[in-house]
């Protein structure tokens, strides 16, 4: 098979990660499913390198996050949560009498750090929020430490178990305890001047518009399906910054029913000329599979196909890129899409148009027995994407071209 001429693909694994990741509530399992099946076809051996997961510092964390909130997380003595949620009833009962204080006042901590209805406390959560930041930082470390002139290949790291956009400063949201991307981008920017952040979740990636809503050295493109009552809510096409960052945040607030050629007419008329007029350094790219046709939020209706070949298109922009994962809550098909990327990269489109059927080999192959263990099932639903209707997609297109003409490329 053709070797990766051009570029050096680090990816971010080993075993104890993947079991860390696999904790995330709103996805336990998912971390396992994705590397067992980029294992099945043989692509960790593949990688250029391995990016070693590690686990963030406390100061690592609070060069953006709020350190009480981290100290919390963390479960640092004296700022101890409660873990009775996951206790049996028994057990809870049994140490109700001592714990009662520390209980109050973490109920009262937990509710002012959103640890809560979608994301609750569970055990392991402080070395999860080490894991998942730490391997992103150490991802964007492995961009930064190209300073040799022999090494001129362009650089990836890949974090698929990172990218938990909604996380803010000291509260978590949206199945997001800490914000990874927020803490690569910032390691990035002590060797990289400017940053495009390219954020291609279902949902608004609030978290990092936020962090960086005054900057002008983070170009922030998110695009999302934005509606009154759809999480999170923010991200309406007419924000676009504050102060110094005026016109560095783009948001293209969608309709549902997004197609494959309504994402792709939008990188080739907004992310790509945004990319041209701003001239980053370095490219993060969050890579959510909730778009996906099947994903079970059923709002957007992209292929695994569609959906890689975008991802790869913005990576051949040729800057140092950083990949991280998001949403997808149809695992097996966040693992198809996330494998795909990667085949994409390390063997080449012309093998993986060969991949046809999950490997034999696959330690989760009973995951895809609904789907005939097809690689590419009928995945594409018969319906309309609303934002071709009423010229709703060519509006939000010329709006975007005057905001990205306000982009100072000299900055
Ligand atoms: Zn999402």
């Amino acid at each position: 098979m053709p070797k990766n001429q051009h570029r050096r693909v680090g990816y971010a694994y080993n075993p104890t990660y993947t079991r860390l990741a696999d904790l995330l509530p709103s996805n336990v399992g998912r971390a396992t499913l994705v590397d067992d099946l980029i294992q099945s076809y043989d692509l960790i051996t593949r990688c250029d390198d391995i990016i070693s997961p590690c686990l963030a510092s406390k100061d690592q964390l609070t060069a953006y996050h709020d350190s009480k909130f981290i100290s919390y997380l963390l479960n640092e003595e004296g700022v101890t949560y409660s873990d009775s949620d996951s206790k049996s009833e028994s057990e809870s009962h049994s140490n109700a009498e001592s714990s009662l204080p520390h209980e109050d006042v973490d109920r009262r901590l937990q509710k002012r750090y959103g640890l809560e209805f979608d994301c609750p406390v569970f055990d392991g959560l402080g070395k999860y929020v080490q894991a998942i930041s730490g391997t992103t930082i150490a991802c964007a470390r492995y961009l930064t430490a190209r300073n040799s002139s022999k090494d001129a290949k362009q650089r990836v790291a890949i974090n698929f178990h990172g990218g938990r956009h909604h996380a803010s400063k000291a509260k978590c949201s949206g199945f997001c305890y800490v914000n990874d991307i927020v803490l690569g981008i910032l390691e990035l920017r002590k060797t990289f001047e400017k940053i495009l952040y390219i954020d291609l979740d279902l949902h608004h990636g609030d978290g990092v518009e936020t962090a960086f809503a005054h900057s002008n050295k983070v170009l922030n493109i998110s695009l999302h399906r934005h509606d009154v009552g759809f999480f999170p809510g923010s991200g309406s096409s007419k924000f676009c910054g504050k102060g110094r960052g005026q016109n560095y945040t783009i948001n293209l607030g969608l309709r549902s029913g997004l197609n494959d050629t309504s994402l792709r007419r939008i990188l080739g008329d907004v992310i790509h000329p945004a990319f041209k007029r701003f001239q980053p350094d370095a490219v993060v790219l969050q890579c959510g599979a909730d778009g996906l046709a099947r994903d079970p939020s059923k709002e957007w209706n992209l292929s695994i196909r569609g959906l890689c070949s975008v991802i790869i298109d913005i990576i051949d922009f040729g800057k140092p890129t950083l990949l991280v994962g998001g949403g997808g809550y149809n695992h097996a098909d966040a693992a198809r899409l996330w494998c795909l990327v990667l085949g994409e990269l390390l063997v080449g489109r012309e093998a993986t148009e060969r991949w046809d059927m999950i490997p034999e080999g696959s330690r989760r192959i009973q995951e895809y027995a609904s789907d005939g263990y097809a690689y590419f099932p009928d995945e594409v639903r018969t319906i309309d994407d609303l934002n071709t209707k009423d010229n709703f997609l060519d509006r939000i297109v010329e709006n975007t071209k005057l905001r990205i003409a306000k982009i100072d490329h000299t900055t």
